[in-house]
């Protein structure tokens, strides 16, 4: 109990319910997110996940319950108030510019000074494995590059959480897997709080410090990979993590 208080939550979701008309999409979900750690928010298609990081980023707001950050309440402030990085499937990178340039995009955007984008996104693609691909626009790089550059550029202002909204998904198996490799690297490296979505089972247990695992817009359990593994608390998890393929 006393070490549940000791913990270092950077960030709290606490009883957040998001209704689309009587349609309820999140029901009373509360998450502590711990500051460094790599969370996985798992379940099948249409239980919540995306809502949940909508909220998260910003992008939308609770019908009721709040997301502290911090110690300060931000369920009610935009996007720009809250200091977090996002990739997602499809998020899509400027085709007409090189890779640099989409990487500094978030930096221009904060009107950070030209020689200081410099360093940071020489840095930043340094540490992504795309030093050599700087000057190349989009469409001349694989797949699993333009991933990487779409990691580079939410990771470039150095954003206090990173979110994910199945970064992997679109990828053939071996390539996620080798980018699987590349994000908990790159986790480690950065030392950013990761929330990362996923309906892969596999996935989530391979990459994941803890896993909230969702069901028609319900939290089920909230543990480490190995602990849910073995200590499922319904038939639901059970049966969703027995369909490893
Ligand atoms: P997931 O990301 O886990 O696949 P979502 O969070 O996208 O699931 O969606 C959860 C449920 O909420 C789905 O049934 C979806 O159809 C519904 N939903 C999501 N966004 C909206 C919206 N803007 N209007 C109405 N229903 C929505
Ligand atoms: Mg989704």
């Amino acid at each position: 109990m006393f070490d549940d208080q000791l913990q270092d939550n950077q960030l709290q979701v606490i009883g957040i319910t998001r209704k689309f008309g009587s349609f309820t999409a999140l029901d009373d979900v509360s998450i502590d997110v711990r500051r460094g750690e790599f969370l996985t928010l798992l379940g099948p298609s249409g239980s919540g996940k995306s809502t949940l990081l909508n909220i998260l980023a910003g992008f939308d707001a609770p019908t009721e319950g709040r997301l502290v950050q911090d110690g300060h309440d931000v369920t009610r402030k935009p996007a720009e108030a809250r200091n977090f990085g996002m990739v997602f499937q499809g998020y899509a990178l400027f085709p007409h510019m090189s890779v640099a340039r989409n990487v500094a995009f978030p930096l221009r955007v904060r009107k950070v000074p030209e020689s200081e984008q410099k360093r940071r996104v020489a840095e930043v693609l340094e540490r992504v494995g795309l030093s050599a691909h700087a000057d190349k626009l989009p469409r001349q790089l694989s797949g699993g590059q333009q991933q990487r550059v779409a990691l580079a550029r939410a990771l470039v202002f150095s954003p206090d959480v990173l979110l994910l909204d199945e970064p992997l998904s679109a990828l053939d198996k071996n390539l996620r897997e080798q980018l699987q490799l590349e994000f908990q690297r790159i986790h480690r490296e950065f030392k950013t709080t990761f929330i990362f979505v996923t309906h892969d089972q596999t996935e989530a247990l391979a990459l994941s410090s803890r896993i909230a695992i969702f069901n028609r817009g319900r939290l089920m359990q909230m543990d480490g990979p190995t602990d849910i593994y073995t200590r499922p608390s319904s038939r639901f998890v059970a049966e969703f993590l027995g369909q490893i393929n």
